[in-house]
C-alpha cells in the first residue's frame, strides 16, 4: 500500500520562490560573507587561545624570575655562612668578640635580619639581637637537621611572631678540630624581598605573587593579599594541589576567590612554593574587548556589503525590471513609443528591452494599419458605391448633426430632395446598366452643384438624391435647386420614352429654422412634400414646401 510521504524541504521551496530579487541578493551576499566571517571568527578564537597560552607563559616567566632570585639569595647565604663559620672558629681561638664578628657579617649582607650562634645543645650564646641570647632552638627541625647532617640547612619559611614578617632560618654547623660540631651558626634571612619582588611583579605584569610554606600558610605576597598573609589554606583545593606537585600551571580559583591563570614551583632548598597568578577575567576582558572589536568590524563589513547588495540590487536589477514593467504597461495601454529610454541596458536586460521595443514598434504599426483599415471601412460604409456620393446612412447622421448645430447657431438648414423623372422608363428603354450610368451622371451633377464645403450631397435611395445646404436660406436653396435642375437638363441625356425626351429631375426644397418640436425629420418631410408637388405639377420642376413656387422649364 502506497503511503504519502513529505519530501523534506518541499514546503520551504515555494517560500523561497516568493522571495524578492533583493532578498535573494541579500541571501547570496550573506552566503558569500559566511566563509570570510567564519574565517574571522576562527581567527578571533585562535587569538583568544593564543592569548590564554601567552598568559600561562607570562605567569611561568614571572615564576621563573622569582625562583631565580630566591636561588641567588640561598646560594649567597650559604657562601656567607660558610665564610662566617670559618672566621668564627679562628676568632674564638684568638679570643675575639663574637657579637662584633656577627654584626660585621650582618651589615655586609643586607638581607640578613640577624645572625646567632648556638652551642651544641641548641641554646643561643651570641647574637646580633640581644634578646635572642639564651633562646633554646634545639626543638627546631632545622637545628636537628643541620646537627645530624653536619651541613648547611635552609629551614622552612616562618612568620616572625614579633614583626609578622616572613623569614627563613639558615643553619650552618661549625665543626671543631675533631670534626664534630662545636657550635651552630644561625642566620635569619629577611624575606621582605619576596613581598618587594611580588609587588614589583604585580605592578609590572598585573600578577598576583605569593609564597606558601609546606603547611599551606601564605607567608609572603603582593599588595592586596595583606589580609591572607599568615593565614593557612591547607584546606583550599588549589593550595592542596600546589603542595602536591613540585611545579605546574592551572586555571583555578585562588585563595582570595579570584579565578587565576596560575603557575607555581617549589623554591630551591625549601618545601615552600612560589605561586604566580594572572587574573583570568582581566586576561579574558582584554581578549573579550578585542573579540568584540573583531565582531563589530565583521558586523560593519557585513552591513556595508548588505547595504551594497541592497542598493546595487535596487539600481542594477529592481529598477531596470520596474522600467521594463513600465514599458510593458505602456505598450499594453497602446501608448505610442516607449517614452524616455535608458541610456544603456545591462547585457541581461538588453534582449528583453529590445524585444519590448520591437513589440512596441510592431504594435504601433499594426495600430496604424488598423486605423487606416477602419477609416477605409468607415468610408466604405458611408459611401454609395454606384454614385460615389454619401449613402443614406451618412446622410441621416449628417442631417442630424447639422440640425443640432443650426439649433444652436440659429441658422437655417435647407434640403433639396431630388428625384429623376420617369426613370423607370429610362431603365425600360436602355437597360439597367445604362440606368446605373445615368444615375452616376446625375450624382456628378449634384456634386458639382454643392458649391460650399459644408454642402452635403447624398444618394437617398433608388433614383432619389439629396443635397443638404446648412446655413442656406430658402431663396439661396431655390437658386441652387434651380441651377441644378438646369444643369441636369444641360447634360442632355436622352430619355426617349419620357415626355421631355431628356433626363430631367424634380426637386423639392425644404428650408427651416430649427424651432420648437421640429426635428430633422420635419425638414425631410418638407422637402419631400415639395418634391411631391413638383411631380404633381408635371416634373422637371423645383417646388419649395410651404409656398407655391414652381419653377419649370420652358
Ligand atoms: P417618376 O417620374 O414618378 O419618379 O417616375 P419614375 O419611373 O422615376 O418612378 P418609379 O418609382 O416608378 O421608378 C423608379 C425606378 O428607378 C424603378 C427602379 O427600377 C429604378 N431604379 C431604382 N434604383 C435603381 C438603380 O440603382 N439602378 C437602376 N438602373 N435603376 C434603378
Ligand atoms: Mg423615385
Ligand atoms: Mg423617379
Amino acid at each position: 500500500m502506497a503511503s504519502q510521504r513529505t519530501i523534506p524541504g518541499a514546503s520551504a521551496r515555494p517560500e523561497l520562490t516568493k522571495l524578492s530579487v533583493r532578498a535573494r541578493l541579500l541571501l547570496l551576499a550573506l552566503l558569500v560573507l559566511l566563509l570570510p566571517m567564519l574565517d574571522r571568527v576562527r581567527l578571533v578564537e585562535a587569538t583568544r587561545t593564543a592569548r590564554i597560552e601567552a598568559a600561562h607563559t607570562k605567569a611561568v616567566d614571572i615564576l621563573r624570575s622569582g625562583v631565580d632570585a630566591q636561588s641567588q639569595i640561598v646560594e649567597a647565604t650559604r657562601a656567607v655562612m660558610q665564610v662566617a663559620a670559618r672566621n668564627y672558629m679562628a676568632l674564638m681561638r684568638a679570643g675575639g668578640d663574637c657579637v662584633d664578628l656577627l654584626t660585621g657579617f650582618k651589615t655586609s649582607v643586607p638581607w640578613l635580619l640577624g645572625i646567632s650562634v648556638t652551642g651544641t645543645q641548641g641554646r643561643i650564646t651570641c647574637s646580633t639581637r640581644v634578646n635572642a641570647v639564651g633562646i633554646d632552638v634545639s626543638d627546631r627541625p632545622y637545628f636537628a637537621s643541620a646537627r645530624d647532617s653536619l651541613s648547611f640547612i635552609l629551614g622552612d619559611y616562618i612568620i616572625n611572631r614579633a614583626s609578622r614578617e616572613p623569614t627563613i632560618i639558615a643553619a650552618q654547623p661549625i665543626r671543631g678540630a675533631t670534626g664534630s660540631m662545636e657550635a651552630m651558626l644561625l642566620a635569619s634571612v629577611d624575606l621582605r624581598w619576596i613581598s618587594r619582588l611580588a609587588k614589583e611583579m604585580s605592578d609590572r605584569a598585573h600578577a598576583t605573587v605569593f609564597v606558601i610554606d609546606s603547611k599551606g600558610t601564605v607567608i609572603a605576597g603582593s599588595t592586596g593579599l595583606g589580609e591572607v598573609i599568615g593565614s593557612n589554606f591547607a584546606g583550599n583545593a588549589l593550595i592542596g594541589e600546589i603542595l602536591g606537585k613540585a611545579r605546574g600551571t592551572m586555571v583555578a580559583e585562588s585563595v582570595d576567590h579570584v579565578r587565576r591563570i596560575t603557575a607555581f614551583a617549589s623554591l630551591p632548598g625549601t618545601q615552600a612554593r612560589l605561586v604566580v597568578g594572572l587574573d583570568e577575567s582581566e586576561v579574558l576582558r582584554d581578549i573579550g574587548r578585542e573579540t568584540n572589536i573583531a565582531y563589530l568590524q565583521l558586523a560593519l563589513i557585513a552591513l556595508v556589503i548588505l547595504f551594497g547588495a541592497w542598493f546595487g540590487g535596487e539600481r542594477l536589477i529592481v529598477e531596470p525590471i520596474r522600467e521594463l514593467a513600465r514599458m510593458s504597461t505602456r505598450i499594453g495601454r497602446g501608448e505610442a513609443g516607449l517614452g524616455p529610454r535608458r541610456r544603456a541596458w545591462a547585457a541581461e536586460f538588453a534582449p528583453l528591452a529590445a524585444a519590448l521595443d520591437d513589440m512596441a514598434g510592431k504594435l504601433a504599426k499594426r495600430e496604424n494599419d488598423l486605423r487606416s483599415a477602419n477609416r477605409h471601412l468607415e468610408e466604405l460604409a458611408s459611401i454609395d458605391s454606384l454614385s460615389g456620393l454619401a449613402n443614406r446612412r451618412s446622410f441621416d447622421a449628417r442631417l442630424e448633426a447639422e440640425w443640432r448645430r443650426a439649433r444652436v447657431t440659429g441658422e437655417p438648414v435647407s434640403l433639396l430632395m431630388i428625384d429623376v423623372d420617369h426613370f423607370k422608363l429610362f431603365n425600360d428603354t436602355y437597360g439597367h446598366l445604362s440606368g446605373d450610368h445615368c444615375l452616376r451622371l446625375v450624382g456628378e451633377t449634384i456634386m458639382a452643384a454643392a458649391g460650399r464645403s459644408s454642402d452635403f450631397a447624398a444618394r437617398y435611395g433608388g433614383e432619389e438624391f439629396t443635397l443638404l445646404l446648412p446655413g442656406a436660406p430658402a431663396d439661396k436653396a431655390i437658386d441652387i435647386a434651380e441651377a441644378l435642375r438646369c444643369a441636369i437638363v444641360e447634360r442632355n441625356i436622352t430619355n426617349a420614352a419620357a415626355p421631355a425626351k431628356l433626363v430631367t429631375v424634380s426637386i423639392g426644397v425644404g428650408s427651416l429654422y430649427p424651432a420648437g418640436d421640429d426635428n430633422a425629420q420635419t425638414l425631410i418631410e418638407a422637402a419631400d412634400a415639395g418634391l411631391y408637388n413638383a411631380k404633381r405639377r408635371g416634373r422637371n420642376a423645383v417646388v419649395v414646401h410651404g409656398q407655391v413656387e414652381i419653377l419649370q422649364a420652358g
